[in-house]
């Protein structure tokens, strides 16, 4: 492999626009190495090598033109949530075996139109449920990066697979889906960046829905500018999404490395978790020194109902998702068992297609949205949903952006967390807040800890004050130098 594959999308972009590379190149370099990688790594779940190589010719066409978008010529790879036209697209879930759209997502489209290239469908936890992308109905996937530690770790989830391939630079950038922290948790186990926009910036049509109000796609980039880069192309008005956000898409990559000076940067003394390991809070202390070096001001603020967000959002999420997972019913997608009349080919179809950790979720959903229970957990659950948002609105009034932690622990190994769901939960602690109040909510690689492994910072803003939140991503980004890359064994 040439070290064409470690450059990051902008240093490819403008290479591609010089014509010092080809994308038919790249491609087909980045083919070889995610193949290369895939035994150990399990990291993609569908390849198409003839549409990639026919979009990088198309935009090898372009720059030889002078044409092309902002992503020309740049090998992506999509979480398998997301519609492919004419890809398998399966949520890495049974039930979707063997479906193939025939159109494409919004985010996806919007992608191709700006020049990126179909490099691989990358794997996930089942529907996106989960925080270590091990309920894949292809296993789990692993991480690149291993640390001093023995063993196979995780790369979080839910898209692990985007955030191992992007960490072991196997594709310039990547997508996930973040319904309450599956970009941030990823990238901050894999050492790379993380972005959700505000609720409604990217559209949701097209990628296949967990829990309506809480999902938001969004990129992995190497840096913070790839990843400005990549919601600038992902974000805008969608006719087809009924929650897409009318607004016009601001400049993303203008405000990566715009001066932080005079921000009011609030620090939250809710997420200060008692069992918060050492070294967690260190990389939390070492940011807010960083940005205080770079001029901010450094506010204490409160989020009271933080300790609240985690019961409510694993009460919102599977009652949504058992609502949207009944579309699977063997008539319209993927694969179908029969039985002896209608309601059994329903059951055994959808006892052979989902998850034990899908079917659990089906399972709380339909009891917290039952008769007799709706008002004891969901209807609480929507105003503590609402508590959120105003503790929010409220920090707001004192800071500009919110510096915590992304997760609560470094990457941990496959298997050790697996067993027991509430702990499996927990790794979102510090993530599912943004979701529930649609709030931009980003994590920056920031050091490693006395294993070798990445950790993240998390920044949060405004509602519609993404530009804010790059601008801080990117003081975080110089001040750390993190530069680390996992030393390669697969
Ligand atoms: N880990 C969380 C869950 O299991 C979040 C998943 C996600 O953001 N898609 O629900």
């Amino acid at each position: 492999m040439s070290d064409l594959l470690k450059l990051s999308l902008s240093e490819v972009t403008t290479k591609l626009k010089a014509r010092e590379v080809s994308s038919v190149e790249l491609a087909t370099e980045a083919l070889s190495a995610a193949k290369a990688a895939q035994p150990a790594l399990n990291a993609f779940t569908a390849f198409d090598v003839d549409k990639t190589l026919a979009m990088a010719a198309a935009s090898d066409a372009k720059l030889a033109a002078g044409e092309g978008g902002a992503l020309e010529g740049a090998p992506l790879a999509i979480k398998d949530l997301f519609a492919v036209e004419g890809v398998s697209t399966t949520a890495s879930s049974n039930i979707l075996k063997g479906f193939e759209p025939t159109y494409e997502s919004t985010v996806t489209k919007s992608l191709w139109n700006a020049g990126g290239v179909f490099l691989a469908k990358t794997s996930m936890d089942e529907f996106a449920m989960g925080s270590s992308n091990e309920t894949a109905n292809t296993g789990p996937v692993v991480n690149p990066w291993k640390g001093t530690t023995d063993g196979n770790l995780t790369p979080g989830g839910s898209s692990g697979g985007s955030a191992s391939a992007l960490a072991a630079d196997l594709c310039f950038g990547s997508t996930g889906t973040d319904t309450g922290g599956s970009i941030r948790q990823p990238a901050s186990f894999t050492g790379t960046v993380g972005v959700k926009g505000t609720y409604g910036r990217t559209s949701r049509w097209g990628v296949v829905a967990f829990a309506s109000s809480l999902d938001h796609p969004g990129p992995f980039g190497k840096t913070v500018k790839d990843s400005a880069m990549l919601l600038q192309a992902m974000s805008g008005h969608d006719p087809k999404d009924s929650t897409s956000l009318p607004n016009a898409v601001p400049d993303f990559v203008a405000a990566v490395g715009k001066s932080v000076k005079g921000l009011r940067i609030g620090v939250p003394k809710e997420y200060r978790l008692d069992e918060m390991p050492e070294e967690i809070a260190k990389v939390w202390d070492q940011g807010v020194q960083w940005l205080k070096a770079a001029g901010c001001e450094i506010v204490d603020i409160s989020l009271p109902h933080t300790k609240y967000a985690l019961p409510a959002y694993y009460i919102v999420a599977p009652a949504e998702a058992s609502s949207n997972l009944a579309r699977y019913d063997g008539m319209r997608f993927g694969v179908r068992q029969d039985g002896e009349d209608l309601t059994s080919v329903y059951e055994n179809t959808r006892a052979a297609g989902f998850g034990e950790e899908v079917q659990r979720r089906i399972m709380i959903g339909t009891y917290v949205l039952s008769a007799g229970y709706y008002d004891a957990y969901y209807l609480r659950a929507q105003k503590v949903r609402t508590r959120i948002l105003q503790d929010f609105d409220n920090a707001y009034q004192k800071c500009d952006a919110i510096l915590t932690p992304s997760a609560p622990s470094s990457a941990f190994g496959i298997g050790t967390k697996s067993d027991d769901p509430i702990e499996m939960y927990l790794n979102d602690v510090f993530t599912v807040t943004a979701n529930l109040a649609g709030v931009p909510a980003m994590s920056v690689p920031a050091g490693l800890d006395s294993s070798g492994l990445p950790l993240g910072l998390q920044i949060i803003t405004k509602a519609l004050d993404e530009e804010t939140m790059f601008s801080v991503g990117a003081a975080i980004e110089d001040a750390a130098g993190f530069n680390a890359k996992p030393e390669k064994w697969w």
